[in-house]
């Protein structure tokens, strides 16, 4: 049955009355399942003024009223994980288990901001100068907006608005338009966490929901998660709106074999690192670099696992892999893999064959003998397509990560500590693992890819993210001693 999914707007749902639409699928069946509406102007206007008339009481809000808000949301996301992550399944079409886990790592963004009192400290120097001490502290951006991809459609979100609104910001979300139910359930606890009434806001909608943002006058900061183009416009013209950006984009992820490392296990960790969440993933590994020692024993390991990955709807317990988002992406992830073999490259398994009749479902693929000019080894395929680059050493492996457009993460397998060492010291890219496949940094740091990975300075989540949506002041005073002195306000004085 096909729902309306609406705004969430000070504190209520909020339908547009002229809204465009568009459809939700359930990409397990490709049944349509929600009609979201997609918000213009009116919309966004509307959101952005309730969010700057809750600014002024948040902002005042003391920090132990801050934190005890953000402990209840805790509570009740802990309490409504199985719901948050069904709700992820029937729109993203992830798996359950796989789900559940991007419950928990939003969680972790929660619980970190809990402890705002303490992120929000300032520093005191006492008598910088004779009678005079100075003092730091940070304070709320004011409306901040987060855009949203459709890949962690909870976690993202979480990645931004536990610490904006922690910090004593009001927050306006644009999630994706392809997975929109989420968003309204975490405003729903939100809200019964406490947080008064235009504080958080949700606007469906696509690119014209997006622009409105970016040039809205009282809209102080965007932080934007999604593929390369967009982050890349988004930080251009968020900016020159006088506005604070962080954009993050897209990725190609590498692994690194060198011929020590144990190849069981680095079969393993490459097999879940590139086919969870259907290789949905802006940390999925999509490249191994095997060195020709090596390369043979570790194609042979990994094209053994591959068949045992159980693909189906990501509500069946028993699937490990579901469907990707779309028809039109599944298309376009297919494209890839015929390319590849077009291209000279060795297609070892297709995933295109024996799929299921109905859904956007992909079955894992694995491309060998793949060379850096090929589209399937240059551009983000964002599907379960893992390339195989054979090198002849550690040198040419990080000139391959060094010379590619992104640098979100990346990973070496070896046994020796070396050339781990060595290899976080050389690449150029913003979060390494060394024997773990998919680095994404716990919440106590910050995630963000270098290059094309991320548009603006600031990493997103974590310390950073404090930083981020909260600007400093440094204060200068002077007490002059009321038992000696008169009021002195600097100008000169004719005695
Ligand atoms: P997307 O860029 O298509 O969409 C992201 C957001 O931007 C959505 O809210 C969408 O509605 C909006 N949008 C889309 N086109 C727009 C346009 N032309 N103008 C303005 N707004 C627009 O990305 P997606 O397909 O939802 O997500 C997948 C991409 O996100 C992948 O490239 C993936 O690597 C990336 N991603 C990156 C990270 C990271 O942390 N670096 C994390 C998750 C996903």
């Amino acid at each position: 049955m096909s729902r309306r999914i609406s705004h969430w707007i000070d504190g209520a749902t909020a339908p547009s009355i002229l809204a465009r639409t568009g459809p939700v699928f359930d990409p397990s069946t490709g049944e349509i399942t929600g009609t979201v509406e997609l918000g213009g102007i009116d919309d966004v206007d509307a959101a952005v003024a309730a969010a700057s008339a809750a600014f002024p009481a948040w902002r005042s809000a003391g920090l132990g009223r801050r934190a005890e808000i953000l402990f209840r949301l805790r509570e009740l996301v802990d309490a409504n994980r199985k719901e948050i992550a069904r709700l992820i399944t029937v729109e993203h079409g992830k798996v359950l288990s796989d789900a559940l886990g991007e419950v928990a790592r939003g969680l972790e963004n929660v619980e970190f901001a809990c402890g705002i009192p303490q992120l929000m400290k300032g520093e005191y120097s006492e008598q910088a100068a004779t009678g005079v001490d100075v003092y730091s502290i940070r304070q709320p951006l004011g409306v901040v907006a987060g855009i949203t991809p459709f890949n962690f459609p909870a976690m993202v979100p979480m990645w931004m608005f536990a610490n904006a609104l922690a910090c004593g910001n009001t927050f306006v979300l644009k999630p994706s338009e392809k997975n929109p139910s989420v968003s309204l359930f975490l405003a729903q606890l939100l809200a019964e966490a406490g947080l008064p009434r235009g504080c958080f806001n949700v606007v469906q909608g696509d690119r014209v929901a997006v622009d409105r943002l970016l040039h809205h006058p009282d809209v102080a900061a965007i932080s934007f998660v999604g593929s390369t183009p967009v982050a890349k416009a988004v930080y251009a013209t968020g900016t020159s709106n006088g506005k604070r950006v962080q954009a993050l984009g897209g990725a190609k992820n590498h692994m690194l074999v060198l011929p020590d490392a144990d190849l069981e296990s680095a079969a393993d960790a490459a097999v879940s690192a590139a086919y969870g969440s259907a290789g949905e993933r802006c940390m999925a590994i999509s490249v191994v670099l095997a060195v020709d020692t090596i390369a043979d024993a570790l194609v042979e390991r990994l094209a053994r696992r591959i068949p045992d990955i159980r693909m189906g709807p990501g509500n069946d317990p028993d699937s490990e892999m579901g469907p990707l988002i779309s028809a039109e992406h599944r298309d376009r992830v297919c494209s890839y893999i015929e390319g590849a073999a077009a291209d000279g490259a060795t297609v070892a398994i297709d995933g295109r064959t024996d799929l299921p009749s109905e859904g956007y479902f992909v079955g894992p693929s694995l491309v060998d003998h793949v060379a850096p000019h090929m589209a399937v080894y240059r551009d983000e395929i964002f599907g379960p397509v893992l390339a195989v680059v054979r090198i002849a050493s550690y040198d040419e492996g990080v000139a391959l990560i060094n010379d590619n457009e992104f640098g979100n993460g990346t990973a070496i397998f070896t046994r020796n500590g070396g050339a781990a060492r060595q290899f976080a010291r050389d690449v150029s890219v913003g979060m390494i693992g060394v024997n773990v496949p998919v680095p994404v940094p716990v919440s106590y740091y910050s995630f963000g890819g270098w290059k094309s990975s991320l548009f603006g300075s600031a990493h997103i989540y974590g310390p950073e993210g404090v930083t981020f949506y909260t600007q400093g002041k440094v204060v200068t005073t002077r007490w002059p001693d009321p038992e000696s002195s008169t009021v002195d306000l600097g100008f000169p004085v004719v005695r």
